[in-house]
């Protein structure tokens, strides 16, 4: 059975598939393949220990969520310094204790609210520049167009895109 989910309940779901067991002998369950290993050795059972994973035949595949925050994480540790420092600060981290929190993502919803103001904030100040060259050049704003401005402006635009 392949079961997709992301973030918490990936981690959940991961740890009780790695520590949950069923002794084929006794029947007894176990939460930690610790002790699991230790009733066998205890009772000297002659079993292999994998046949005896309860959730042996479950696949863990990463849903969205999980590559969202992933994505997020890395976004973060490349912009942090550039601009989501200084926009985490304007959104009220200000001790270096928050700063730091907000730094690796620990509440995955604020983090991606961050980035949603962090890229139209970005987007809104490349469009504002293009549409007024447009506007100088008597020309409609297009993507096209849009791509080749942004192609002959300073780096930090280019970043932009
Ligand atoms: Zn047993």
């Amino acid at each position: 059975m392949a079961i997709g989910c992301g973030g918490l309940l990936f981690s959940l779901y991961s740890k009780m598939i790695k520590h949950y067991f069923i002794c084929h002998h006794c029947n007894e369950s176990f939460t930690k393949k610790v002790q699991f290993q230790h009733h066998i050795h205890q009772e000297n059972h002659d079993i292999d220990i994998e046949k005896c994973n309860k959730y042996k035949n479950i696949l863990l595949i990463p849903g969205m969520g999980h590559i969202d925050i992933n994505n997020t994480k890395a976004l973060f540790k490349l912009m942090w310094q550039p601009c989501i420092k200084n926009l985490a600060i304007l959104l009220g981290w200000k001790s270096p204790k928050a700063l730091t929190l907000c730094e690796h993502c620990t509440d995955h919803h604020k983090a991606m609210q961050i980035l949603d103001i962090l890229f139209e904030s970005l987007t809104s100040e490349l469009l504002k520049a293009f549409v007024k060259y447009c506007n100088e050049k008597k020309q409609q704003p297009d993507v096209i167009n849009l791509y080749a401005f942004a192609k002959i402006q300073p780096k930090h635009y280019q970043f932009l895109l």
